[in-house]
């Protein structure tokens, strides 16, 4: 297992950290503002090539509130899904934490 790991959280900028899981397919983040949550190294390349838009900084700031909002025993995860036009789209759901 990797080291935890320092990275400006990619939904609010602020100095985070993350540690890699599932064979550094996930990263799980702890933030001071969000909170944590699971963020896929995918969706992480997504949200990276949407910004910076007005898009990019709503998502944003829409998944920093909801990672924050969770009840404590659940977790934000953000992952993307080949959508309709086969473009990967960005998904998220809450899961039980582990
Ligand atoms: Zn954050």
């Amino acid at each position: 297992m990797k080291p935890i790991q320092d990275q400006a959280c990619p939904l609010c900028n602020s100095a985070a950290e993350f540690k890699f899981k599932d064979n550094e397919h996930w990263k799980h983040f702890v933030c001071p503002i969000c909170t944590d949550y699971n963020l896929s190294v995918r969706a992480e390349e997504r949200l990276q090539k949407l910004s910076p838009s007005a898009l990019a900084s709503q998502l944003k700031e829409q998944y920093s509130v909801r990672a924050k909002d969770v009840p404590q025993h659940m977790v934000f995860e953000l992952y993307t899904e080949p959508g309709p036009t086969g473009v990967s789209e960005l998904r998220d759901r809450t899961v039980l934490r582990s």
